[in-house]
């Protein structure tokens, strides 16, 4: 049955719904995830431009494409790339329009163009460093977009793609404390007793600093949710942030990227290994000594969880450096296993 929460009465410990109804709780857990963020675009109602988000939202865009119109993908992010190679591979006309670089997020300048070339070398038209300024409908199919350096665009069908906003409308008055999410101490509770968050609402402590942060991942909703739900049954657990990572497949390539590496950081050291002809490249991220990030170019012998886990260790692998980016996944896994042979147990 569906229900929609629009109410938190803490004092009570109830939750309202839409509907009048009521229900009680001794402990509460806020897991409402989050939302797409959906753009003000003058000249243009939101019910004319979709977003990418949920199955209803496959569908609307599958049958706007009406067997083969051309889209515009406003955002440049994991979600609009992902979504722009889907559509190039059925033979579908793509533009990205994005405030500044494909996958800035997630990949450093060398690899972002790396993913760039191969999207441009594939038909899409990339539109950098612009915003969409005003869009109008012109006669049934068809809408003109002005954009923020004066130049025009038309497509037929225009997806935002620019990232969520965690789901805490319906906290306003509840006394729970939120910023950008629910904001949490390490055991995924809120400032209001009984009331715990995780996954996409959260707004948790981070595991490179104490900034709380929202991280709308899978793989975070689901180390959030066990913490949250330990804490709640009374057994104690802690979350102690989470590194982000990303794996990416574009069209016969593959990137994985985690923790910092986007790099921009005064006191990281990065080192690089390139192939001959640039096809598959290699860095490593540390800061004192210990791994804080990886970037990998076309190399699926790396196991991404081998490498979480050394970033995740905080573990001292400075005199390992050289040798764990000429073999790596021959000496993560070594470090990995003397790790575990020491007996230090997983964070
Ligand atoms: C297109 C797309 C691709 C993605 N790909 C990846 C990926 O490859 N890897 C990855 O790690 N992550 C990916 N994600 C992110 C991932 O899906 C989310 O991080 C994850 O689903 C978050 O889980 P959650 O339980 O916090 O929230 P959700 O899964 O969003 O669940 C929240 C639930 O709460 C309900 N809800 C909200 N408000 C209320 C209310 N007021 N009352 C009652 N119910 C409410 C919602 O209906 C929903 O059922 C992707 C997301 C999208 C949109």
């Amino acid at each position: 049955m569906r229900k929609e929460i629009v109410k938190v009465l803490a004092s009570e410990k109830k939750v309202m719904f839409q509907d009048g109804g009521a229900e009680p709780y001794d402990t509460l857990l806020i897991a409402s995830g989050a939302k797409p963020v959906t753009p003000t675009l003058e000249g243009l109602p939101r019910s004319d431009y979709l977003v990418f988000h949920t199955m209803e939202d496959y569908h609307r865009l599958a049958k706007s494409l009406d067997g083969g119109r051309d889209v515009a993908i406003y955002g440049g992010g994991l979600v609009a790339t992902e979504l722009a190679a889907s559509l190039l591979e059925k033979g579908l006309s793509v533009k990205l329009i994005m405030r500044s670089r494909l996958l800035r997020a997630y990949l450093d300048e060398e690899l972002g163009e790396f993913v760039e070339k191969v999207f441009r070398s594939r038909g899409a038209q990339l539109l950098e460093r612009v915003e969409i300024r005003e869009a109008h409908k012109v006669g049934d199919r068809d809408v003109e977009l002005l954009l923020s350096d004066g130049s025009r665009e038309h497509t037929a069908v225009l997806v935002a793609c620019l990232g969520v906003r965690p789901n805490i409308d319906f906290l306003r008055d509840s006394g729970v404390r939120t910023s950008t999410g629910v904001l949490v101490d390490g055991t995924m509770k809120t400032n209001v007793e009984s009331i715990w968050a995780a996954g996409d609402v959260a707004e948790a402590v981070g595991f490179f600093s104490s900034q709380p942060e929202v991280i709308p991942t899978l793989h975070n909703a689901l180390a959030q949710g066990k913490v949250a739900g330990a804490n709640m049954a009374e057994e104690l657990a802690s979350y102690e942030g989470s590194v982000r990572n990303n794996v990416f497949s574009f069209f016969g390539n593959l990137a994985f990227s985690c923790g910092l590496a986007t790099l921009g950081e005064d006191d990281a050291e990065v080192v690089t290994q390139r192939s001959d002809d640039g096809q598959r490249v290699k860095k490593l991220v540390f800061r004192d000594g210990k791994l804080v990030g990886g970037a990998f170019l076309n190399h699926p012998e790396i196991d991404p969880g081998v490498i979480l886990y050394l970033i995740r260790k905080k573990l001292d692998v400075a005199s390992k450096r050289e040798m764990l980016l000429a073999k790596t996944r021959e000496v993560s896994r070594q470090l990995m296993l003397d790790a575990e042979r020491r007996g230090t147990s997983l964070r």
